[in-house]
């Protein structure tokens, strides 16, 4: 998470009290939603735009910012469904299909 570290909110600001309650399996999709959010931080010139947690609740991924706009929330929601259908244990699908007979 190191190369994305512009984009969280300082640690002394107390915002970030919680950090990364994530599972393992999950730091991927996060790594690629904070690699998409420094796309859209630098095209959208959103040098405001931090991430304050992000957490796992309810078996579903809690991604908390400040500053963001409609792409922002967008990206959001697409990384919710990803890590809804996610394990947090082993990455696998949690999606199964059943035939019904
Ligand atoms: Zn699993």
């Amino acid at each position: 998470m190191d190369r994305h570290f512009g984009l969280f909110a300082p640690v002394e600001s107390g915002a970030f009290a919680y950090g990364f309650t994530c599972d393992r399996a999950w730091l991927r999709l996060l790594d690629r939603l904070f690699s998409d959010l420094d796309v859209i931080r630098r095209e959208d010139d959103m040098t405001d735009l931090k991430i304050i947690k992000a957490k796992k609740k309810f078996r579903a991924l809690w991604v908390y910012a400040q500053d963001g706009n409609a792409r922002v929330k967008e990206r959001f929601w697409r990384a919710e469904d990803v890590a809804y259908a996610t394990c947090e244990t082993c990455g696998g699908s949690t999606i199964q299909i059943v035939q019904l007979v």
